[in-house]
């Protein structure tokens, strides 16, 4: 919770506590805190109805916790099944910020697209810092130096945002995406769309499908040309639930031209660049290949201010006359709920 987002809280009948030191790592310090109304201390949990935060809580944060007090942050409920157990046992409320409906009535209380889109610009202006070359066109007197060549492979909210940036700051950009919506939407950003002689792959929820692994041969075959000419790869492609696909080999990377760089963002899940570790550069030839690692929290400023009030907004459609009411009737607050009263209502 950003600071002057505590206030909204506070109207809305809520008192705030924050946890000392919370804000350090956004640069927020407990002063600003306490001048924006909230009650600064090390223990924060003892008496709160609703604890919010980004990672889950661990155990010691948990233990304090009354039967009936509500989570709300990111829950990756697969990955932990014992966490599941735990909040069943003792009756918590678990809301999962991941699991929040892509429908429209939905859209300000997004933070997969708010952190994407935050990674995306990052991954943009590391690809730019990282070339040895300039991204726009320029003439001099001394003679034009042509623009760099980008290539934007995945084209959803991060790779959207990162065409965009890639182009303000003077790049050629072409971008890839398997769904069919996708092309017009690289175009709309100034950007060519590569079109290949395959099937698109709409899933469900405006998300993609897995590509057979036939598939992501041809596909691999038919990108070649273009990663081989690309000064800067970008890749962000995702595919909910599976690894990240593979869409550039070694071999592909090997035919860029030396100096090249290539910005993985989906490194953590996986991977679409054959090599890369998530959290460092590593060198393919002549080639510095980035793996992104929690990509959004490299600019804490806006990665918080927008989870922050994706946040406030999920609280407002649970509040009632200054109290959390979670209504379950709806659709939202259903969707995202893993554990309530002593339920698992959400199985993964
Ligand atoms: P994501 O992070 O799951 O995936 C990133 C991108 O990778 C997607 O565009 C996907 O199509 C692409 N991809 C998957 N496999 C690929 C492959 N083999 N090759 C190339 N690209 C591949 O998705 P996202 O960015 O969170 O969102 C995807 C879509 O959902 C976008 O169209 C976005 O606009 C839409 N969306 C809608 C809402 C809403 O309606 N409320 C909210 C957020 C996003």
């Amino acid at each position: 919770m950003v600071p002057e987002l505590v206030g909204k809280l506070r109207a809305a009948g809520y008192e705030v506590a924050v946890q000392a030191g919370a804000g350090t790592g956004a640069l927020l310090s407990d002063a600003v805190y306490e001048a924006a109304g909230a009650l600064v201390t090390e223990h924060p949990f003892d008496e709160a109805d609703v604890v919010l935060s980004v990672q889950p809580l661990d155990g010691k944060c948990l233990a304090p916790l009354a039967s009936g007090a509500a989570t709300i942050s990111f829950f990756p409920a697969a990955e932990r099944p014992g966490d599941v157990a735990l909040r069943r046992d003792r009756k918590l409320t678990t809301f999962g910020m991941e699991y929040v409906p892509r429908i429209s009535r939905a859209q300000s209380m997004d933070a997969l697209s708010s952190q994407a889109l935050v990674a995306g610009y990052r991954g943009a202006v590391v690809a730019a810092s990282m070339l040895g070359q300039f991204f726009p066109l320029s003439m001099t007197a001394a003679g034009t130096v042509p623009p760099a060549q980008v290539v934007v492979l995945g084209a959803g909210v991060a790779g959207l945002q990162a065409i965009a940036t890639c182009r303000r700051l003077g790049a050629v950009v072409k971008g890839y995406d398997v769904r069919a919506a996708a092309a017009e939407e690289i175009r709309s950003m100034g950007a060519q769309a590569i079109e290949l002689p395959l099937p698109t792959l709409e899933g469900t929820g405006g998300y993609a499908r897995e590509m057979t692994e036939d598939r992501a041969q041809q596909q691999r075959e038919l990108l070649a040309s273009y990663v081989a000419a690309a000064d800067a790869l970008i890749t962000t492609a995702a595919v909910p639930g599976r690894r990240a696909p593979l869409l550039v080999t070694t071999e592909m990377v090997l035919q860029m031209a030396p100096g090249s760089v290539v910005v993985d963002l989906a490194a953590e899940a996986g991977g679409n660049v054959e090599g890369v570790v998530a959290g460092k550069v590593v060198r393919v030839g002549a080639v510095q290949l980035w793996g992104g690692e929690n990509v959004a929290s490299q600019m804490p400023e806006p990665a918080s201010r927008l989870y922050a009030q994706n946040v406030l907004n999920v609280i407002m459609l649970m509040t009632r006359d200054g109290r959390f009411v979670p209504d379950f009737d709806d659709e939202i607050t259903a969707t995202m709920c893993v554990t309530h009263a002593g339920k698992v209502l959400r199985e993964h």
